[in-house]
């Protein structure tokens, strides 16, 4: 398969929200060690209104799919994460312009588009502890598959290796800039919500490409 329409988005935000669904606990636990332990909650209501929204949407542009998911999260989850994860969707939807079907090259835009506007957005960098420092190199491995299938898998494994990284970090933004040294130690709710979804586009797609969905 190597393009991406607004039905394999559709299929892959209702992934994501099974996948944020069953990590929900495993988020709060994160959350609440540097945060208020809403994390996994949060996600997995915005999402569940996402998938909602997007299952009413006839034969949906990847645009449309994305603004509406995008307008879910903004709405639903609150606070300034649910801006970040909006304006990451957001900025994926902006960037494909009224396509039906994204190639490989369209979604390493879409992808960077998403990345800039979170930094731009958080004010944050890689190393910061936040939920940049699974998407930046989520993108960047993304950007280096010669498949959308490379693409996608690469993207998963380097989301859930610089989740992982965020344990030796101190945090410089939201709440748990506020645990200080205390932070070390703890992986930061926000990257590891990023892996998951990462590692759920990856499964989605595999089935796409195997004929299953
Ligand atoms: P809240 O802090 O409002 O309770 P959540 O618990 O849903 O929000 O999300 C917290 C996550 O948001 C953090 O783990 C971090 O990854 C991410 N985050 C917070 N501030 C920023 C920022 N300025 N830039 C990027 N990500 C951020
Ligand atoms: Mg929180």
């Amino acid at each position: 398969m190597n393009t991406v329409t607004g039905q394999h988005l559709r299929g892959m935000i209702t992934a994501i929200s099974a996948a944020i669904s069953e990590a929900r606990d495993e988020l709060n636990r994160l959350d609440s060690a540097l945060g208020d332990g809403d994390h996994g909650t949060s996600l997995s209501v915005a999402f569940a209104d996402a998938v909602e929204k997007i299952a009413a949407l006839e034969q949906p542009t990847p645009a449309q799919v994305l603004q509406t998911t995008a307008q879910s999260l903004m709405n639903r989850m609150g606070g300034a994460s649910g801006a970040l994860y909006g304006t990451m969707i957001l900025r994926a939807g902006g960037a494909t312009k009224d396509k039906v079907a994204l190639t490989h090259e369209d979604m390493k835009v879409l992808w960077r588009r998403a990345l800039d506007g979170v930094m731009q957005r958080g004010k944050s960098q890689p190393g910061d502890k936040t939920m940049v420092d699974a998407l930046y190199p989520g993108v960047q491995a993304f950007a280096e598959g010669r498949t959308l299938a490379e693409s996608f898998e690469g993207a998963a494994i380097a989301a859930s290796e610089g989740a992982a990284q965020t344990a030796t970090m101190v945090a410089k933004h939201g709440r748990a800039k506020f645990a200080g040294e205390r932070a070390v130690g703890h992986v930061d709710a926000g990257a590891r919500s990023i892996a998951v979804m990462f590692a759920a586009m990856n499964d989605y797609w595999r089935e796409v490409e195997h004929g299953e969905a």
